[in-house]
């Protein structure tokens, strides 16, 4: 089987930009998880399905036709959902707050997890998320676990944001993160929490470059 390095910590951790800078570092495959849950509350929405509605959310996630298009490197992975370009709809904040909402579900979980598994492909597999080394990939040689302090995570969004136009305020932000890290954590399903055997890495106050000297050096790399 190849290796996979999992990465797991709460949303404006740093994750996403750090695992797909090791995964090119590497030449490795990148799973981005949360676009799943995403994809599962976009197609949901667009479809006409309710977020209470647990079994039709269940087919929804089962039936999801997703393609993930390379990009040059650095950019984000284009997801394409049916054919259509969906990479800057999922990406709202309403869109991450009803995928937590959906990931609470254990049945919405499990209709996930063959595909996220078929990611384990050679050369070698960065799998970003929650629940990547306690529940998808728990023989993952290497697992890593990314905080930072809810402040530090909503200044970071706040930034992205306003780089991309975006007005937003940012105690706002900071209760939107509060609330979703609630219920990452204290949900019965998966809940947000390092694997035992995960190297915990806070990137409170330290710079991307910082940070992925860190978890190069966790990987072994
Ligand atoms: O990481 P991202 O913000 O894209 O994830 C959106 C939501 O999907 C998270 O808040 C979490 O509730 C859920 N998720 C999960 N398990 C994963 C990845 C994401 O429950 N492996």
């Amino acid at each position: 089987k190849a290796p996979v390095i999992t990465v797991d910590g709460p949303g404006g951790s740093g994750k996403g930009t750090i695992t797909q800078m090791l995964a090119r570092r590497l030449g490795w495959h990148l799973l981005d998880s949360g676009a799943l849950y995403r994809l599962t509350a976009l197609a949901a929405e667009r479809q006409g399905v309710s977020l209470e509605d647990e079994p039709s959310l269940v087919n929804v996630a089962a039936s999801l036709d997703v393609a993930f298009e390379p990009t040059p490197p650095g950019e984000p992975a284009k997801v394409l959902m049916a054919g259509v370009d969906v990479t800057a709809d999922i990406r709202t904040e309403t869109c991450g707050d009803n995928a937590s909402k959906v990931a609470v579900m254990q049945p919405v979980r499990d209709a996930l997890l063959q595909r996220q598994r078929d990611f384990q492909k050679p050369p070698g597999l960065v799998a970003d998320g929650r629940d990547m080394g306690t529940v998808v990939f728990p023989d993952a040689p290497v697992k890593i676990f990314l905080t930072a302090s809810a402040e530090e995570r909503a200044q970071r969004r706040y930034s992205q944001l306003k780089d991309a136009g975006v007005d937003v305020n940012i105690d706002a932000l900071l209760e939107e993160i509060r609330v979703r890290d609630e219920r990452d954590m204290n949900r019965a399903a998966a809940p947000l929490k390092p694997a035992d055997d995960a190297q915990v890495i806070d990137s409170t106050g330290l710079s991307i470059e910082e940070v992925l000297v860190r978890v190069m050096a966790a990987a072994g790399q």
